[in-house]
């Protein structure tokens, strides 16, 4: 059974809350008061025992990372909202920027307030242009209201929103090369240091954070973190907004509590598989995670914990429904397609890698591979792993292998060569 639950997405279905006046009658900015009440470490303390965790993918201590932000230091502090969604299967921070943008924007007050910063950027996928106008204009709303600009609210505090929008590349969702980017330059990850530090946005401290985890903050400061801890599992707390696309009845985002039966979810919000088929699969939280099978689904729940102990990753929620009559050969090489174009090429073995396991796969369909070309797409996927200077190749190899793997007779089925 599923427990219905509302956080990030209770006015979603409010006509025109976008609209200040709409969003301030429905409880919009109403813990603003609370929050003025607070020093920057009482809120990232709260948002550390809330439990919260990184919603764009990689499902990180929150709290952990604002406390990496140095609060006296003599350089100014940024913050940058990651909503740079260009996953397949993911389109969940769209729903909040476009039904409730005022959510975020109250999330960004209390969570610039928290690292002490006074100026946050936007980062947002080039292709979201009618969301970003839509974004826009509440961000001038909140302007009009003095909830941003100087001396915000009278409390002597000077905030600015800045929109900055992509140019369509996937890479740029990767925090560091978000920030390249920003900074004017061309979209490449970063080395990552050894040790755990700020991101830096020319040379200065930086948080950056994903939409939706911005947009969770006002809902535990509001209520505090024992409210947000009593949903989800004692290691994933909280709620998640997945999204399901494919094969099923019922497209769209829902919000779920964390621990909740994948199944179940489906189900539910989903209505079942489209046209009444069988499922055969589902990538379980956008394109970049490890394809589980119906069977391994039957059984799993939706919280980071399950999903990495049977070798797949919660990622952003995104489910892909792939049911029965899908030939699984042809999605792969859909896939690999995508990585292969999208690849920054800053390393061998993901710019030569993705190429050569497009033409492998390009062969297969064709019938003129052998079965050796199927072992070698995953010899050449070892190589991609940890060897490059972002996840992306070692997520890639996941796919890869997940497929391969999992539905190898397919992959045999084309061979028709010695
Ligand atoms: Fe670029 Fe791929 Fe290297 Fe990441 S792994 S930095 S996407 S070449």
């Amino acid at each position: 059974m599923i427990k219905e639950v509302k956080i990030v997405s209770k006015n979603f279905d409010i006509p025109n809350s976008h609209n200040i006046e709409v969003a301030l009658k429905n409880g919009r900015y109403s813990s603003i008061d609370k929050l003025w009440s607070y020093n920057n470490q009482d809120i990232i303390d709260i948002v550390k025992d809330s439990g919260l965790r990184g919603k764009g993918g990689g499902g990180a201590s929150a709290g952990d990372k604002w406390a990496l932000m140095p609060l006296d230091g003599d350089k100014p502090n940024y913050l940058v909202i990651n909503c740079d969604e260009s996953e397949p299967g993911t389109f969940k921070d769209r729903e909040i920027i476009s039904k409730d943008p005022h959510l975020l924007i109250e999330g960004i007050i209390y969570s610039a307030y928290a690292i002490n910063s006074h100026q946050a950027y936007i980062y947002i996928r080039g292709e979201y242009k009618e969301f970003q106008d839509i974004l826009q204009s509440a961000i001038d709303e909140a302007y009009s209201k003095n909830f941003l600009g100087e001396n915000i609210f009278n409390r002597g505090y000077n905030l600015d929103i800045t929109i900055h929008r992509g140019a369509g590349a996937y890479i740029c969702g990767e925090k560091s090369a978000l920030l390249e980017s920003l900074e004017g330059k061309r979209g490449h990850p970063r080395l990552k240091p050894h040790q755990k530090e700020p991101e830096w946005y020319f040379d200065n401290p930086t948080l950056v954070n994903n939409v939706e985890t911005i947009a969770s903050v006002p809902f535990i400061i509001n209520n505090g973190a024992e409210a947000y801890k009593s949903y989800g599992t004692e290691l994933s707390s909280g709620t998640l907004l997945f999204a399901l696309s494919g094969h099923i009845k019922n497209r769209g985002v829902y919000e779920a509590e964390f621990g909740t039966s994948m199944m179940d979810y489906i189900n539910h919000y989903g209505g079942g598989i489209r046209d009444n088929k069988k499922l055969k699969a589902v990538i379980p939280g956008g394109a970049s995670t490890t394809i589980l099978t119906a069977k391994e689904v039957e059984n799993i729940t939706l919280d980071y914990e399950s999903l990495r102990a049977i070798g797949s990753s919660l990622g952003t929620g995104g489910m892909i429904i792939i049911d029965e009559d899908t030939n699984m050969v042809e999605a792969l090489k859909n896939l690999v397609e995508f990585y292969h174009h999208e690849s920054c090429g800053q390393c061998t073995p993901c710019r030569e890698g993705s190429s050569w396991v497009d033409t492998i796969m390009k062969s297969i369909l064709d019938g003129v591979a052998n079965n050796r070309d199927i072992d070698k797409i995953l010899e050449i996927a070892n190589t991609m792993n940890g060897k490059t200077v972002c996840v992306f190749a070692p997520a890639l190899a996941d796919v890869i292998r997940g497929f391969i793997l999992k539905f190898r007779d397919e992959f045999e089925g084309y061979i028709k060569v010695d």
